[in-house]
């Protein structure tokens, strides 16, 4: 019998992964919580099309947002906004977004800045707003719970508790090693695929690669009369209404101790999202979570494909801030990639750090 493709990590990286190869092959996905988790942090969070500075396109960001697409609608996990708002924060900026907007007029719109503020009064837009026309707001979490339903009611194993402590590659053959609540568990696989986000800090052969966790953290508030009409808006962090909560985010935090959120940093979040939209003041802060995403150094895509040296054992990282554009784009493609490794995109090779 086939062993199963193992997918460690039950993130928005391994879930997609797992989703994507079960519609062929058996898998098993293992994971075991940690405080570290990037997706469960993401309460909230912007698929973005542009990225905010020069607003350059996302990399394969039209392939990428129709994955996501097909995702939402074969999970049921319907975008909580679609689109978004992207307020311009200088004149250099806003000769880039009007710039944008002409060129790709299919993925986002100009409004200068006596249109904003009349369109969107709730937000102070002194250089005019980018409306970004496709991506949008997702909940993050639904992705991931809702893929695991998918998997269990595909037949596909899942094993909550399992932490990997190492691996052995042979020629033809990977052995991974768990321990579960019961004890430890060498397991055969046909592949693994290593989905742990900031996890890989944890094994050596994974620490050697070009990966980076960079903290974040976020912060959900009450506001007892939001201003009617607030959409998701993403600059100087981003914010997605959700009712009377509107989630806050996020830091980047390149240097850290523990994972956990603090204190200095809600008020910073808080404080810079009021300065933009002043109804804020009012706000109680109700949660805040912290989370470690992966980036690539250099290219800042994710990185996907078989260890230096090995044929079987797969890295898929650095998801970065992009993990709803990206994890379902790089699931989508794994099966093409896994029976050909040549055809990953250089972009997302496998690099040494
Ligand atoms: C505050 C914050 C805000 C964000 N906002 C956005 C946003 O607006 N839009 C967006 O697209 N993205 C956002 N992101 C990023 C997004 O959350 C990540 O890109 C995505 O979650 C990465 O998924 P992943 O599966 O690679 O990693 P993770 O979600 O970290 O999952 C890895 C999993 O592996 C498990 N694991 C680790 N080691 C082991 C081991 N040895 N054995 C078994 N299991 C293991 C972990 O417990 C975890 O469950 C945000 C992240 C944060 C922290």
């Amino acid at each position: 019998m086939e062993h199963p493709t193992v997918i460690v990590g039950a993130g928005m990286a391994g879930v997609c992964a797992a989703l994507a190869i079960s519609k062929h092959a058996p898998v098993l996905l293992a994971d075991i919580p940690s405080p570290e988790a990037a997706s469960m942090a993401a309460v909230a969070g912007l698929a973005n099309p542009i990225i905010p500075r020069r607003a350059n396109l996302v990399w394969r960001c039209c392939e990428a947002l129709k994955a996501l697409e097909k995702l939402s609608l074969e999970l049921e996990v319907p975008p909580l906004h679609h689109g978004l708002l992207r307020p311009a924060t200088s004149w250099d900026a806003m000769e880039g977004y009007r710039a944008r907007a002409a060129s790709h007029p299919e993925i986002a719109r100009w409004h200068g800045p006596e249109a904003s503020a009349e369109a969107w009064p709730w937000i102070e837009t002194p250089f005019g707003t980018l409306e970004v026309l496709e991506g949008g707001a997702f909940d993050l979490q639904a992705f991931v719970r809702a893929g695991i339903g998918r998997l269990e009611s595909r037949g596909a194993s899942i094993r909550a508790d399992w932490l990997l402590t190492g691996w052995r590659e042979s020629l033809d053959a990977v052995e991974a090693v768990f321990q579960g609540p019961d004890g430890p568990h060498t397991f055969p696989c046909s592949r693994l695929i290593l989905a742990a986000g900031a996890g890989f800090r944890n094994f050596p052969e994974l620490a050697r690669l070009r990966l980076h966790p960079l903290k974040g953290q976020l912060l959900v508030v009450e506001v007892d009369h939001p201003p009617d009409g607030v959409r998701p808006v993403s600059g100087g962090g981003y914010m997605v209404p959700m009712g009377n909560r509107m989630v806050i985010g996020s830091s980047y935090e390149h240097q850290f101790h523990g994972a956990g959120p603090r204190a200095e940093v809600t008020d910073e979040l808080l404080s810079r999202a009021t300065k933009s939209m002043p109804w804020l003041e009012a706000a109680r802060v109700v949660d805040e979570r912290a989370g470690i995403r992966v980036t690539v150094p250099g290219t800042r895509l994710p990185m996907v494909g078989p260890l230096p040296g090995h044929r079987s054992t797969w890295i898929l990282s650095g998801l970065a801030s992009r993990g709803l554009l990206m994890a379902p784009y790089l699931a989508a493609n794994l099966s093409d990639w896994i029976a050909d490794p040549n055809a990953i995109p250089k972009e997302l090779h496998v690099t040494l750090g």
